[in-house]
């Protein structure tokens, strides 16, 4: 069996992975369902698919559905059974919900969960089904290769032991001001334009999502994020992985694209500016149901911020934007 590319948004979240994720998306040769591991978030009170139908009555996912169950009997859109996690293994549980670190921190962990018998039981049979949703979904489109949005650096750890994959990771950084002010209040930064289709599509009414976060508490959260994903750049070959900034993905879409369809191994030239019209069925950011194709660059962070927050923020995270050069 040849090797499968399977390609890793990895990201702090609302860094612009699902406006990617839709981008890369209208390419032919390529397939996503955004984030893989939505357990936890698809009940039955009615998340909904980009497609904007309710997630599990979306025939897309039904579909999916259907072929994984010949596949693992007890996959449902309840329960993809993707999740990197051991419930009947507290220990290990915990140390797989830890982000990624340095390499002896890494070292520490991967000699933790060897001793765990649940972990070793539970690790292969997960990564099948990760491959297999993406066998899956590249079944049902035609496409050849699987765009994986989930963004967390300790998910890719695991998934670089896929079986028959070979993966390539495109980590993109957005301004962590910008990033930190979604922490700040999700509702009116992070989310669809229309209120009635935040909170997963369920609207306004429904419960937050996330808690509500401070400027020091949000510029800590995204450097733990922006940390973490360094540490696990570290691990991979540098032609396994590329940059790219959300603001350059939104200033100049054609050529970044470009770019990542030469990595990934597609026809460069295959840019599809109203994005939207094709079909998509992802799972991600409230963006994923807004109705418009036109990409802007969003720096509200520029007017929304005050004074004391900025000052907080460069002094948690200064050195780190100056890195990804932002400051
Ligand atoms: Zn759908």
């Amino acid at each position: 069996m040849n090797k499968r590319t399977y390609v890793y948004i990895l990201g702090a979240s609302h860094s612009g992975s699902t406006l990617l994720a839709l981008l890369l998306n209208g390419h032919p040769d390529i397939a996503t369902v955004g984030e893989t591991d939505p357990d936890g978030r698809i009940d039955a009170q009615g998340y909904r698919c980009s497609c904007g139908e309710v997630l599990k009555a979306c025939p897309f996912w039904q579909e999916v559905a259907q072929r994984m169950r010949a596949r693992h009997s007890r996959f449902s859109l309840d329960h993809f059974g993707t999740s990197l996690r051991c419930r009947r293994a507290p220990l290990a549980n915990r140390m797989l919900r830890l982000e990624h670190r340095g390499s002896a921190a890494e070292a520490v962990r991967d000699a933790m969960l060897s001793l765990s018998p649940g972990w070793r039981r539970s690790k292969p049979d997960i990564l099948r089904t990760c491959r297999d949703l993406a066998e899956t979904v590249l079944e049902i489109t035609g496409a050849r290769v699987f765009v994986d949005s989930s963004k967390r650096a300790h998910r890719l750890k695991f998934l670089l032991d896929l079986p028959d994959a070979d993966v390539k990771v495109i980590r993109i950084v957005r301004d962590g001001r910008a990033v930190a002010l979604t922490y700040m209040d999700q509702d009116a930064f992070a989310d669809a334009a229309d209120p009635r289709r935040r909170r997963g599509g369920l609207g306004p009414d429904a419960p937050a999502t996330r808690t509500v976060l401070t400027a020091q508490q949000a510029a800590a959260e995204w450097m733990r994020y922006i940390r973490s994903e360094e540490h696990l750049l570290q691990r991979l070959a540098p032609d396994q992985w590329r940059q790219i900034r959300y603001e350059q993905l939104c200033d100049d879409p054609a050529a970044t694209l470009e770019g990542l369809f030469h990595f990934i191994g597609v026809a460069p030239n295959t840019y599809e500016p109203d994005f939207r019209r094709a079909a998509h069925h992802i799972i991600g950011n409230g963006m994923r149901l807004d109705a418009t194709s036109a990409i802007h660059c969003d720096q509200r962070w520029r007017q929304a911020l005050n004074a004391e927050d900025r000052r907080q923020l460069i002094l948690i995270a200064g050195k780190a934007l100056r890195q990804l050069g932002y400051a």
